[in-house]
């Protein structure tokens, strides 16, 4: 048990201002593995006048040298991603490979796109008369949820750094020991004082009140859609910028013939991953009824093959709204193909991989976000009916169309309300803008489009 203290303000770790810690826990076997200090909205003022101090002098900095520092950044996240590996497997519990392709592999992938970006972006432009200047929005607040606790912090860090702004995390309460990780490698990577600052602490304190702070300009925060709606409403009763990465319901439609047993595999692999904690996972599976009884066993199949690989919840609060749901499944009537609310283990929070068939398109399970390893395998009668079931949610994140060519798949994917599809299988792209249609969210993260989401612009005209 290690007692970590201070909050990383101003290029140092600063006491906080209050005695209040936050366990963080194992979910693998329910060991408090340390402490790290809860901060207050005294400890989150400290945090924000830092960043509004160093703000100047990081927009002035030009792009190169910040495109430089990103590069930098990256270098020694490469160097220490065994490290940030093993962090995030001992608090989030991902299996220890998860935990290095994509915990660890992702957030370089993304710091390294921000360092070529910021050396190569636009950032002032003429159309007319007129000089177009796309400067920082300034002051960033970032909220950031334990599903990819490190992703999530460069998600947002890295484009607001190539911008030119400044910034103040507040990362999850379950995950906050990588973000801590990520404050010394902001450090060493020589990111002048006060341009990146975290501060760790509970939601309802140190969220909101960075989120309300007068000094910051643009609050990004990813997580539930509840707390989104009030994030919103703080942010616009401010006229400060927002942007929200909230929940998904998406959609993997596949169309007859495509390779059903490509699309299935892939399809529960895509569900099952993270512990099916990902809200772009493809959690309703759409097959043709006469495929579907071959889908639900193909399904089942595969999601018994990752009994023993797949990791814990976060936390026992996870895993009981998880069982909860699975329980609210087979109430309305569902059936269970694989899995079920039991836990394969004795300690630790986890909950069988689970495969529902017999899934309508009202049933609770099919509307609402599980965040949790649970299928839900639905029949369409034709390709409208497809269609209507998978736009038929509140949210819009992602998805994916299997057909027998790529024009075929296309054409349906146009039609679907959602900000991300993956054509027959398509790879994960860190510079594809990641966001919502509907209720998934307002912005776009990753890429050029992440980039511009972080820059205001000024006309002069000639
Ligand atoms: P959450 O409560 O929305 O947490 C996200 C972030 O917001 C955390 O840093 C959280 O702090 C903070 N927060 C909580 N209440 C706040 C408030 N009143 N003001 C400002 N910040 C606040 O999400 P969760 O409880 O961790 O997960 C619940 C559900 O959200 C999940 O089951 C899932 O459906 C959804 N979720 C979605 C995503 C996504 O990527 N879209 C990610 C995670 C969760 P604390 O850590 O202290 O609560
Ligand atoms: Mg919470």
């Amino acid at each position: 048990m290690k007692a970590h203290d201070g909050m990383y303000i101003d290029g140092a770790w600063r006491p906080a201002a209050g005695p209040g810690v936050i366990e963080v826990v194992n979910p693998a076997d329910e060991q408090v593995i340390a402490t790290v200090p809860a901060g207050t909205v005294e400890d989150v003022d400290a945090a924000v006048r830092a960043a509004r101090a160093a703000l100047p002098g990081w927009a002035a900095t030009p792009p190169a040298e910040r495109a430089a520092r990103l590069a930098a950044l990256r270098d020694v996240l490469v160097a220490r991603q065994d490290e940030i590996a093993e962090t995030v497997t001992a608090e989030l519990g991902s299996p220890p490979k998860l935990s290095q392709t994509v915990h660890a592999g992702v957030p370089i992938a993304v710091t390294g796109s921000y360092a070529e970006l910021a050396a190569t972006y636009a950032f002032e432009e003429r159309t007319g008369n007129s000089t177009v200047l796309h400067e920082p929005v300034g002051v960033v607040g970032a909220i950031t949820p334990w599903n990819y606790p490190l992703h999530q912090i460069v998600a947002k860090t890295a484009p607001a750094l190539a911008a030119g702004c400044t910034v103040v995390v507040k990362p999850a309460e379950d995950t906050p020991l990588v973000a801590r990780l990520f404050a010394e490698a902001v450090h060493e990577a020589g990111i002048p004082a006060g341009v990146f600052n975290l501060v760790t602490g509970l939601g309802p304190v140190a969220g909101q009140a960075l989120a309300e702070h007068p000094g910051v300009d643009l609050v990004s925060f990813t997580g539930s859609t509840a707390v989104g709606r009030r994030i919103g409403a703080i942010a616009s009763g401010m006229v400060k910028k927002v942007a929200l990465e909230l929940g998904g319901k998406s959609a993997n439609v596949i169309l007859p013939g495509a390779d059903l047993a490509r699309a299935v595999n892939v399809g529960v692999a895509n569900v099952m991953s993270n512990s099916g904690q990902t809200c772009s996972a493809w959690t309703r599976m759409l097959v043709h009824h006469d495929q579907y009884d071959e889908a639900v066993e193909l399904a089942a199949a595969a999601a018994a093959k990752y009994g023993d690989r797949i990791g814990p919840l976060v936390s026992a609060t996870q895993r009981d709204r998880v069982r909860g749901y699975i329980a609210k499944g087979v109430a309305e009537g569902a059936r269970l193909a694989a899995g079920g609310p039991d836990s394969p283990h004795e300690r630790g929070y986890y909950v069988s991989p689970t495969v529902f068939a017999d899934v309508t398109p009202g049933m609770t399970i099919a509307q609402e976000e599980i965040f949790g390893p649970v299928l839900s395998v639905l029949r369409y009668t034709d390709e409208e009916d497809a269609l209507r079931i998978a736009n038929g949610t509140v949210y819009g994140l992602a998805g994916a169309v299997w057909a027998a060519d790529e024009t075929e798949a296309v054409a349906f994917a146009r039609r679907m309300e959602t900000g991300q599809v993956d054509i027959n299988g398509g790879r994960f792209n860190p510079l594809a803008p990641f966001g919502g249609y509907k209720q998934s969210g307002v912005g776009r993260e990753l890429g050029a489009h992440g980039l511009a989401e972080y820059l205001q612009t000024k006309s002069f005209q000639f």
